[in-house]
């Protein structure tokens, strides 16, 4: 999704010139360390490795995540701030994920003057408050941003775009010239099931960012969690975020469950999140449905009434639809309930953004450009797409960066 020359990064690396490495990958991706941790890289590069036909792909994951971390503990850090040359032009972006994180630093290397707005404390997005440390570490990420910082990109967190200022304010009062919106798909969807305003009920994103971004754990926190050890889970979903819920819960000391409507075969995470959590011993309960909460008399979760499901047909999105067995409801224990869905756009900015056309899932509409339907307003990422991935997100903020670049060198 970002372009990076492949085979010459993997003989760069042939050659142990990792800084050479390095360059390529970087010329191409302002995230290597993230993206050789965290991306699907066995749908995207590796399942296009022509070596995987016979055998098995070349690790082009492991080696990028190799290259960034040389570079990162032996390369040259940075020094004196190399700023380009500007060429006049400001542009604001909105939100701090990699697909805002993107866009400004390809808009940066081209001399433009770029300050991201970011609504909270930290920059990062889900790679901050979402992915956890111990499969991304914050310093990685901070590493990332430093980078970019030394681009001249400016960065102002705690300010909330459509609530602190507004797009039209940017553009008209501020003088930005242009405004990337990548400010993702942070709204939790729920299942509408009874007994879900209970206590110990948590959307999954609300609990990671508790855990990773406020530091729940810890005593005294601001924004606690209630205490896990020794208790019982029940994570609802079945993605790379249910895995990243289940796999916090247990290192919180909880028996956890993973209770999934479909198969195993069909779960959504990528196999070797599934693998990791089953090293685990997360628990997973597949071909079973939560139809209600159960309360205790304080209010707390007591328990989840489940139904055991069986796969039929195969659906519009091509997998097998689950379908109820009748009369095989049961009653799972549990003190803590974790929706882990999906998540959709916030509708703040378009709230507030007069002209700014969304989707029916509320993501933010966009031609083949990356312009939304508020001339000089471009989008990407999951504000656009609904929950995705960080490569496409990466890809959208340099599709947004090189048609901004296209409208204001014009000018
Ligand atoms: P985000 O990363 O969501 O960043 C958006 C930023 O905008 C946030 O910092 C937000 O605070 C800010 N913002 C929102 N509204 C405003 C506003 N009004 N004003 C100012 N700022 C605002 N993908 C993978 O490829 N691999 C994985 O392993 C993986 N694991 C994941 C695990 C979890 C727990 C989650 C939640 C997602 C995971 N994803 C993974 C998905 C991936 O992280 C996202 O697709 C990606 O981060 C989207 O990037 P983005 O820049 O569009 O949005």
């Amino acid at each position: 999704p970002v372009n990076i020359d492949i085979p010459a990064f993997i003989a760069k690396v042939a050659d142990e010139d990792m800084e050479g490495a390095y360059a390529v990958l970087s010329a191409s991706s302002a995230l290597p360390a993230v993206c050789g941790r965290v991306c699907p890289q066995e749908n995207q590069c590796e399942g296009k490795c022509v070596r995987g036909i016979k055998t098995e792909s070349v690790g082009i994951g492991r080696l990028e995540r190799f290259v960034a971390d040389y570079h990162n503990t032996h390369g040259h850090q940075g020094g004196a701030p190399v700023v380009p040359e500007s060429n006049g032009h400001k542009v604001a972006v909105v939100g701090s994920g990699p697909a805002g994180l993107t866009c400004a630093g390809d808009l940066a290397r081209k001399g433009y003057d770029v300050t991201v707005f970011e609504a909270l404390h930290q920059v990062g997005g889900v790679l901050v408050y979402g992915i956890p440390e111990f499969r991304l570490p914050k310093a990685i990420v901070a590493k990332e941003v430093a980078r970019l910082e030394h681009f001249g990109v400016k960065i102002m967190t705690d300010t909330v775009v459509g609530r602190t200022i507004t797009v039209d304010e940017l553009m008209d009062e501020m003088g930005f010239e242009a405004v990337f919106i990548g400010s993702g798909a942070g709204l939790p969807m729920f299942m509408h099931i009874p007994g879900e305003n209970l206590c110990g009920v948590y959307s999954a994103n609300e609990f990671l960012t508790r855990i990773n971004l406020m530091k729940a754990y810890k005593d005294g926190s601001d924004t606690p969690i209630m205490p896990l050890a020794g208790k019982k889970v029940a994570v609802v979903g079945g993605g790379n975020v249910a895995m990243d819920a289940a796999r916090c819960s247990k290192r919180l000391g909880a028996d956890v469950y993973i209770v999934y409507r479909r198969g195993m075969e069909e779960l959504p995470a990528r196999h070797e999140e599934v693998e990791h959590a089953e090293e685990e011993g997360i628990i997973f309960k597949t071909l079973t449905n939560p139809v209600k909460i159960n309360g205790n008399e304080n209010g707390y979760v007591a328990s989840m009434t489940c139904v055991e499901m069986e796969l039929g047909e195969p659906d519009a999105s091509g997998r097998r639809r689950p379908i109820e067995k009748v009369g095989s409801d049961f009653d799972l224990p549990v003190d803590c309930v974790i929706m882990s869905l999906g998540t959709t756009p916030n509708p703040l900015i378009k709230n507030t953004t007069p002209g700014l056309e969304v989707n029916r899932k509320g993501g933010i509409v966009v031609n083949e450009e990356g312009l939304t339907s508020h001339a000089s307003v471009y989008a990407g990422g999951d504000a656009v797409t609904g929950a995705a991935t960080v490569i496409l997100a990466m890809g959208a903020g340099k599709l947004g960066a090189k048609s901004i670049d296209e409208q204001l060198s014009k000018k």
